[in-house]
């Protein structure tokens, strides 16, 4: 990608969109496009068209998509599914439409087995059933990296698609009904300690296993994807190392400084027992992550404490 090249972030105010826009920045981009919600409804064909004969993008990251913890996945299944069907196929096909040089789609880990063999290689993918309390957003998910194979077949649309483990960082969803466990133990933590509460309850087991990556690296590699990846097959992104759920309270715990003690409410769903990526490939291509769990859990809440204060 030039510095002056035309670029669309789609979902420019979610965690994955606002890191991509701050790392194209830093890199000297100067024709980045973005819209928000109330400017445009992606859900809305005629309107996504109308936006792409506009800008005229040379290159689009597709980062916008309804995105929730493992309740709100289980609890809104018709918005998970269909609202990320609408949106990425009005998007996919707008940038078809006029002539977009590349674009970067992407998915997620849960798209693979709920069993699938760890660490989770790429060619996994449509090998066994799905974990049911995120199928609805796994299987928009599959039918877009789908879309763009189609596309490419079809019409030599250049579209690549990276599939990211669980993600973290500054702009996180700090809901507790419908964040990710990470920015939710975030809170639960901070507000234990403010409160001295004598516990905090983490959802679960706490034996589920889980890869966490910064949303600031994950921009680097989209970027470095940008550059140097152009194939049909989907590529991983992640640390190459995991975590479980117990494991990541402590650390939480002692991040926050919180001395209580955690208790595990296992009434609450595990969902999948692992999901460990297979970073091979990416690795073999020349990009690793920079950023530690320890050290991306303490600038996430320092922003999370800023964001408080504001
Ligand atoms: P998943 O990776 O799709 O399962 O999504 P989550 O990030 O929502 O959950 C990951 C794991 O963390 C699951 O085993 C949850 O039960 C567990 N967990 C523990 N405490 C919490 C919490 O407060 N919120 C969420 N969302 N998950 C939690």
């Amino acid at each position: 990608m030039n510095q002056h090249a035309r670029i669309y972030v789609a979902g420019h105010r979610g965690l994955v969109g606002s890191a991509i826009c701050r790392k194209l920045r830093s890199l000297g981009h100067d024709n980045i496009s973005t819209r928000s919600r109330g400017e445009v409804d992606l859900r809305d064909q005629a309107a996504v068209n109308q936006l792409f004969s506009e800008l005229k993008p040379d290159y689009v990251f597709m980062a916008a998509a309804k995105v929730g913890g493992i309740l709100a996945n289980d609890k809104y299944p018709a918005e998970f599914l269909g609202e990320n069907l609408q949106i990425q196929t009005n998007i996919i096909e707008a940038a078809h439409r006029v002539d977009t040089k590349k674009f970067l789609f992407l998915g997620s880990s849960c798209i693979y087995p709920k069993f699938a063999e760890q660490p989770i290689r790429e060619d996994s993918l449509l090998t066994g059933a799905l974990e049911p309390t995120n199928e609805w957003y796994a299987i928009a998910k599959i039918a877009g990296i789908k879309m763009c194979q189609a596309y490419r077949k079809q019409f030599g649309f250049n579209a690549i698609s990276a599939m990211p483990t669980n993600l973290y960082g500054p702009g996180d969803n700090f809901d507790l009904h419908s964040s990710h466990v990470l920015p939710a133990l975030l809170r639960k933590f901070h507000t234990a300690k403010v409160e001295e509460q004598s516990e905090v309850v983490v959802w679960g087991s706490g034996k589920p296993r889980r890869e966490f990556l910064h949303a600031d690296d994950l921009a680097d590699a989209l970027c470095f994807l940008m550059d140097h990846y152009d194939s049909p097959e989907i590529i991983n992104v992640g640390v190459g190392s995991d975590v479980t759920i117990a494991q990541l309270a402590e650390l939480i715990g002692s991040v926050v400084g919180y001395s209580g003690s955690i208790v595990f409410d296992q009434t609450k769903p595990d969902g999948t027992p692992r999901k460990l990526l297979d970073v091979s490939k990416l690795t073999q291509l020349g990009w690793k992550p920079k950023i530690s769990l320890e050290a991306g859990i303490r600038s996430t809440y320092q922003w999370y404490l800023e964001t408080v204060k504001s």
